[in-house]
């Protein structure tokens, strides 16, 4: 079974809750293979040395970007992005693109923790490859 392909991207008032969140997971996380964005990256690996994670560039220099090619070339299988809903952001665009794009290509996305644990538990089960096996995979 390849592993599953998870793109993990949090904003500054919610890098806490990944770290947490990418402890809490630390063993499946483990078996994924993992991307972030710059500084989420960094702050997973500083709370669990063991995750291999490819860091891309940060969020306001086009990690959001990168994560979205990513996805429109089918090399994301989920993503989790943890919004702050409370802060303004100068990258506001290349979020709402991210999203637009996993929209697009019907990835699952969870944008906080409660649903990230719903979307973990279901790769867990190995369900996000069974919805792209259903669709017939992505062109
Ligand atoms: P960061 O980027 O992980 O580099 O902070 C996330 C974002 O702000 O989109």
């Amino acid at each position: 079974m390849t592993a599953v392909r998870l793109a993990l991207v949090a904003h500054d008032a919610k890098k806490d809750e990944m770290a947490s969140f990418a402890e809490r997971h630390r063993t499946f996380l483990g078996d994924c293979t993992l991307f972030a964005t710059g500084t989420t990256g960094l702050r997973i690996m500083e709370r669990c040395p063991e995750l291999d994670v490819r860091r891309l560039k940060s969020g306001p220099y086009g990690g959001d970007q990168q994560i979205g090619a990513l996805i429109a070339e089918s090399g994301i299988d989920a993503l989790i992005f943890f919004v702050d809903p409370l802060s303004p952001m100068p990258h506001d665009v290349d979020v709402k693109a991210l999203m637009r794009v996993a929209l697009v290509y019907d990835v699952p996305m969870a944008l906080n923790r409660a649903s990230a644990e719903m979307v973990l538990a279901g790769l867990a089960r190995g369900e996000g490859s069974a919805v792209e096996a259903e669709a017939g995979g992505r062109a």
